[in-house]
């Protein structure tokens, strides 16, 4: 049997899977690297005076990882650089905070042409690659440039851009001839796929063909669509262990019987935290009689922070928090309370099912995970309602949630209003439609989608459709 061996920027695998800390896509793709023997390379996390290639090679729970350091200056140009500063705001369309600076361009390439040097040796006749995100688009490109066969995929968690906004970046098409070298490239959505395929028609004069397959550069790239989704099951055990079930405790009681609202979201500006705040302000000074009755819990880790675009939005985040509860909250009544630091899986697992509201609001996002873990932990008598932004990946699937359009505060004063609104049957009705979407999402589907496709032993679809890595095409 060929092995599996994963490449991603940072490596999630964890080191005590009972824990109960590591996310679905670690659990995920450790239990197929156990399954196919494999390997998991990426970024140490930490960095040298001077590259080496070196390698450490970690035993993560029956999980082989190695791990590289990478210089100061990589870690500079590569990572808070180009993926972070120019990709990460560029896909998610901030060409606002897009930094278009070239040292972080080759720091991009140099680390992805190290990557590739490091990996090479390692790989064997019959291995077949697959290579995460947006960090690494032009890693297989480096690899067939060392000679290396192999088939290798590539998934993008993140959106893919319009057409219009890509070619803001020097060297687009590079960018873009580099995913060429991969056999297959995954998006999360049906939209990003049609965004990328948009540009290689428009913009590279590509082409159609058969089977999900794209030509362009003289070459073939077989896409398509493959949701990513959670460890349903892991995460219903979360909800109803010891901690889950404190922690609901806990949330419950110091309800007082009020609504309670979640939103569970990095600090991130794609997250659409400050419309969300302006649309909960709105829902305040539009009803006033419910003012008492509803509070907001927003989960939100500090995330990124030596990147300046981080810094502004957490102190805007601050203020618009402060000013919200300064002009709303009473002597026993806080309308928001925000959170700067992160919880355990099952901590959230418990602050889900005690909301009655979750707020997922982005502005642009690949898929969020965060929709699809508070319907899975809620109860199935007396579920919650989700509002959903219909620019999150997620809502691709989730057509049962209140979609919102988060640039609108009216909007999203409705939504707010409507859900803590909504009739118990209404309520359970849409609930079941979408833990159908989460149970056919769920992650271990998503991976084994994706690995059977790589390897090629996925039923082929007519024409020109892309592959559908759902469920229901397998
Ligand atoms: N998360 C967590 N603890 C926190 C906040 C978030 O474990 O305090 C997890 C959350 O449960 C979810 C992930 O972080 O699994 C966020 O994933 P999502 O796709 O929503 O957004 P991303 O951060 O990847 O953009």
């Amino acid at each position: 049997m060929s092995r599996l061996i994963v490449v991603s920027n940072r490596v999630s695998a964890p080191v005590d899977p009972a824990a109960g800390s590591a996310g679905g896509l670690a659990m995920a793709l450790s239990a197929a690297l156990r399954k196919y023997d494999g390997l998991w390379f990426g970024w140490s996390g930490e960095t040298t005076e001077q590259f080496t290639g070196e390698l450490k090679y970690e035993d993560r729970a029956g999980v082989t990882v190695a791990l590289v350091d990478l210089e100061a200056q990589d870690v500079e140009e590569y990572y808070n650089g180009y993926a972070n500063k120019t990709l990460w705001p560029l896909f998610h369309h901030r060409v606002d905070l897009t930094a278009y600076e070239r040292s972080y361009g080759e720091g991009y390439e140099r680390v992805n042409r190290r990557f590739a040097e490091v990996l090479a040796p390692l790989i064997q006749p019959d291995d077949i690659i697959w290579i995460h995100d947006y960090h690494l688009i032009p890693m297989a490109r480096d690899l067939r440039r060392l000679g290396v066969k192999n088939r290798i995929g590539f998934f993008l968690h993140t959106p893919w851009p319009v057409r219009q906004l890509l070619v803001t970046l020097p060297h687009h098409r590079r960018l873009v001839e580099s995913l060429f070298a991969y056999d297959l490239i995954g998006f999360q959505t049906q939209e990003w796929l049609d965004l990328f395929r948009d540009y290689v028609i428009s913009e590279a004069r590509g082409e159609l063909a058969g089977y999900g397959g794209l030509e362009a550069f003289d070459r073939r790239v077989r896409v398509g669509v493959f949701p990513i989704g959670i460890d349903v099951q892991g995460f219903i055990d979360a909800r109803n262990s010891p901690q889950g079930a404190r922690t609901y405790d806990r949330m419950a009681a110091s309800s007082a019987f009020r609504s309670m609202m979640v939103g569970v979201d990095r600090l991130d500006y794609s997250k659409g935290l400050e419309e969300r705040m302006l649309g909960y302000e709105q829902f305040l000074h539009d009803n006033a009689e419910m003012r008492g009755d509803v509070f907001l819990v927003q989960v939100t880790p500090i995330s990124r922070d030596d990147v300046d675009t981080y810094q502004d939005i957490r102190a805007r985040l601050d203020a618009l928090a402060g000013r919200i509860n300064g002009e709303y909250a009473d002597m026993d009544w806080q309308p928001i309370r925000y959170l700067n630091r992160s919880y355990r899986r099952d901590q959230l697992a418990g602050i889900y099912r005690a909301a009655r509201v979750c707020l997922v609001t982005p502005l642009r996002d690949g898929m969020n995970l965060v929709a699809k873990e508070f319907v899975a932990a809620q109860n199935p008598e007396d579920p919650g309602v989700l509002i959903l932004s219909r620019f999150a990946g997620a809502a691709e699937q989730m057509c049962e949630a209140l979609l919102v359009n988060p640039f609108s505060r009216e909007e999203l004063s409705d939504a707010i209003k409507k859900a803590l609104t909504m009739p118990l049957a209404e309520r359970v009705r849409k609930w079941q439609a979408l833990m159908q979407v989460v149970r056919d999402t769920d992650v271990s589907i998503w991976r084994d989608t994706y690995v059977d496709a790589l390897k090629g032993v996925e039923i082929i679809g007519d024409g020109d459709a892309p592959f559908h890595g759902h469920a229901d095409a397998a």
